[in-house]
């Protein structure tokens, strides 16, 4: 049996499709059977990765973001795509409390939450041409790293 499922969902880069997104990864992994903490953690790292998109990649132009995301197994795989500004110095964006604003209440702590709550992330950009944010985790694995 091919244990494999993928999806990909297109949307305007709107605030109001932020829980949009969230309420769809979730469904989406319901299959792995996580715990309603990795469903937060998942929901949590997602919308980081699409508000990004919407307020840093779009700012206050229109745009497209698309999530793709593939379950195998308890494996989840998931891609946060932009066609916006790009980042120019990835690393120095994904430092804890680095953030370019908007002047609002923005704190710097987008990436370092994706890392936390996801087992790796990888950021891909280009400025001019946007962003693609890859993440990956493996849902039932918590607490095992110590065994
Ligand atoms: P917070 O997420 O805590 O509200 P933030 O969004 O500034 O604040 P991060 O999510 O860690 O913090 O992002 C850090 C910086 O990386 C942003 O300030 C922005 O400069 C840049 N960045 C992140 N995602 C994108 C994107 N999709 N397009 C363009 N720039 C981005
Ligand atoms: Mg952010």
């Amino acid at each position: 049996m091919n244990n494999t499922n993928e999806m990909t969902v297109r949307f305007s880069g709107n605030a109001q499709n932020e829980s949009f997104a969230r309420m769809v990864i979730a469904a989406f992994i319901t299959g792995t059977n996580p715990t309603l903490e990795e469903v937060s953690d998942v929901k949590t790292a997602v919308s980081e990765a699409v508000t990004n998109s919407i307020i840093h990649g779009y700012r206050k132009k229109s745009g497209q973001v698309t999530v793709y995301a593939k379950v195998t197994g308890r494996k989840i795989y998931i891609e946060i795509i932009d066609f916006g500004d790009g980042i120019s110095d990835v690393k120095k964006a994904m430092e804890p409390m680095f953030t370019t604003g908007p002047e609002e209440e923005r704190s710097g702590m987008g990436f370092s939450f994706m890392e936390a709550f996801m087992d790796k992330i990888e950021v891909e950009s280009k400025v001019g041409e946007g962003t693609t944010v890859k993440m990956w985790k493996e849902i039932g694995t918590a607490g095992r790293q110590f065994e």
